[in-house]
């Protein structure tokens, strides 16, 4: 496991959890806005060991009861199944979260009861998927796979998208909506600048055109919800 990131308290990654979050290394996505660009492109020397986050796990087993797993993206670690295992024997909930490429790895995860609850971006519309996770080209099909096997899981989950003035206009997020019609549960949330961008020139958008968005998105999932903001 590479890890590279380790927030030891947050009562805000696992809905309904006092947990950890546990940050992996490595994306296979580039999205501009994306909020830890150091951690995705691996570029500086922050490690983790196992050992580190097992110690803490065990020491605050009092306190906490969940560890959220996120990135990068946490499904490109080889290992990611046994790491989740062992989360789990120590008595923990996890949530995954994901970009959703990784279908037959996120099955298997589902199938072995290794996840509790997991949150699974949803980029853009289809049209602009590629465009919005900083790519020439994309295949969808990897996306459109984990959001069935979600579906059909039983399993706790939740869709969501970070909003940019940049790539989301109204008409795209009505796309969106549409293709995720029905979703359970569903969260816009609006882009807020870290400071450590892939692209600094990304923005949000104001907060009544998030109200519009929303507006729009319940039209197809009446559940949807603002984020953040
Ligand atoms: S926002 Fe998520 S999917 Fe996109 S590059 Fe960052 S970690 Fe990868």
């Amino acid at each position: 496991m590479i890890i590279k990131g380790f927030q030891k308290l947050t009562l805000l990654d696992f809905p309904g959890r006092t947990a950890c979050t546990v940050f992996t290394g490595g994306c296979n996505f580039r999205c501009p806005f994306c909020h830890n660009a150091l951690l995705v492109t691996e570029q500086d020397d922050i490690f983790y060991t196992e050992e580190e986050i097992f110690d803490h796990l065990k020491l605050r087993k009092n306190v906490l009861d969940g560890v959220a797993v996120t990135g990068g993206e946490p499904l490109l670690q080889k290992d990611i199944e046994r790491f989740l295992y062992e989360i789990k024997d120590l008595g923990y909930a996890v949530k995954l979260d994901t970009n959703g490429s990784f279908p037959e790895k996120l099955k298997g995860i589902l199938e072995l009861g290794l996840a509790d609850y997991v949150a699974m971006d949803i980029k853009n519309c289809k049209e602009k998927y590629a465009e919005t996770i900083g790519l020439k080209n994309y295949d969808i099909t990897p996306v459109e796979e984990s959001m069935k096997i979600l579906k059909n899981s039983g399993v706790d989950y939740e869709f969501r998208t970070t909003v940019t003035e940049n790539f989301h206009t109204n008409e795209d997020i009505e796309k969106l909506a549409e293709w995720i019609k029905g979703t359970p549960k569903y969260f816009l949330q609006n882009f807020v600048d870290s400071g450590m961008l892939i692209d600094g020139s990304c923005k949000g958008v104001s907060r009544p055109q998030m109200r519009e968005m929303l507006e729009i998105v319940k039209k197809y999932v009446p559940n949807a919800e603002l984020r953040g903001i």
